[in-house]
């Protein structure tokens, strides 16, 4: 076995420095537990951005993926197979739309929202081919891909990188009056996050978002919520636009819905939307796979049955009076929602991560001032209780 010094030499060595990860190696991990290849224990309050709501290797999705490996793993959509109808029934019950489209990175999900929004805008609201709108928000995270950073308003996620598409605006996230004015008769859909994660949890206020529903609905746009962070009980509802019972016209889904086993994301949209698409017109090869399906519904079935959505909520609760009583004057705000809390200092907050992390709790700034606390839903009551004296101890220094 390799060293941790060992592994993160040969990884800086040979791989591509697009990240800049804290200099730990995980190595074994089981729920909120994490070790490194010399037996150091933290806890996870990262969960890999979310994609970890079941805790790292819950057992019976580990099981489910373990019994999959040994039937078949990958068909192709040029055949069926056997896990993706009941994936995409369970996923479309859940959301209450008719209709399920799987592929696998949350960015391909955003891409394909993207696309649907587009066919729609051309076939059904008569928006002349290439003239499609689609507005967006300042500060916004959707992915990597070259059509999605065309719309960032990070330059670092987006530098270098022209030509960028065409067909996108952007107005202040939360700002009701701004989308508004942006429409036009060309303008198809409207593209947020219902609270804005890598831009630093930065929670729109109160009621944007059934402002937004309205507008949509008012101007016959689509109204395309992107929940792959918040999505899956994260928020302490099931979806993050249900606290205003807001529901998009196209949900886009992924991190956790792979139960951290497997890639896999998708949207959820009614028939007169997803309908659109014939053979041809878009499409994955290992999207909705049987190995990634087979997590999925097993995902989907535990999230339901074991009320993650109360789980996170009252966690969640507790977790954010816990960090709310320390004491230091560094600290701006403290926000968030269920299991999805943000920690603001006045200054950089490099140096409480690498504190925390010190102090056996794994986390990460985003956007230099703000730490984003996101446990598994699963996390204990006790193991809570551990970390927030850890992390008091890495704030207090
Ligand atoms: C992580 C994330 C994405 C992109 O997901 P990938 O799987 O990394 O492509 C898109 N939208 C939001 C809100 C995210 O947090």
């Amino acid at each position: 076995m390799y060293s941790s010094a060992q592994i993160i030499e040969k990884t800086t060595r040979y791989g591509a420095h697009n990240y800049a990860p804290k200099p730990v190696v995980i190595a074994n991990a089981e729920g909120t537990v994490v070790t490194d290849p010399e037996g150091l224990r933290y806890y996870d309050m990262l969960s890999a951005y979310s994609a970890h709501n079941f805790g790292h290797r819950h057992p019976e999705i580990v099981a489910a993926a373990k019994a999959q490996l040994d039937s078949c793993t990958l068909t192709s959509r040029a055949f069926h197979s056997e896990n993706l109808g009941e994936f995409c029934e369970s996923l479309a019950k859940l959301t209450g739309k008719d209709m399920v489209l799987p592929m696998n990175t949350g960015a391909e999900a955003v891409e394909t929202a993207l696309k649907t929004a587009r066919l729609w805008g051309a076939r059904v609201k008569g928006v002349e081919n290439g003239k499609q709108e689609i507005i967006t928000c300042e500060n916004n995270f959707h992915g990597r891909t070259i059509s999605i950073i065309s719309f960032s308003t990070d330059p670092l996620a987006k530098d270098g990188y022209g030509p960028y598409c065409s067909g996108f605006k952007t107005v202040p996230y939360g700002d009701a009056q701004a989308l508004r004015e942006a429409i036009t008769p060309n303008t198809v859909a409207f593209l947020a996050e219902p609270i804005q994660g890598e831009a630093g949890i930065i929670m729109p206020p109160e009621g944007w978002l059934s402002e937004v529903r309205e507008i949509c609905t008012q101007n016959n746009i689509l109204f395309l919520a992107d929940e792959v962070q918040t999505g899956f009980a994260r928020t302490g509802d099931m979806f993050a636009c249900w606290h205003e019972n807001v529901v998009p016209d196209i949900y886009i889904m992924g991190k956790a819905l792979g139960g951290g086993v497997m890639p896999l994301s998708a949207i959820a949209a009614n028939e007169d939307i997803l309908g659109l698409f014939t053979p041809g017109s878009h499409g994955s090869t290992f999207g909705g796979n049987p190995l990634a399906c087979a997590c999925g519904i097993k995902a989907l079935e535990i999230l339901q049955r074991d009320d993650y959505p109360r789980l996170a909520r009252e966690k969640g609760e507790y977790f954010m009076a816990e960090l709310k009583k320390i004491d230091n004057p560094e600290i701006k705000e403290i926000r968030g929602r269920g299991l999805l809390i943000g920690v603001e200092f006045h200054g950089s907050a490099y140096e409480y991560v690498k504190a925390c992390i010190h102090e056996g709790v794994l986390c990460k700034e985003t956007h230099d001032n703000t730490i984003r606390f996101a446990p598994p839903i699963t996390v204990s009551y006790e193991e809570l209780a551990d970390a927030l004296a850890r992390i008091k101890k890495a704030f207090d220094r």
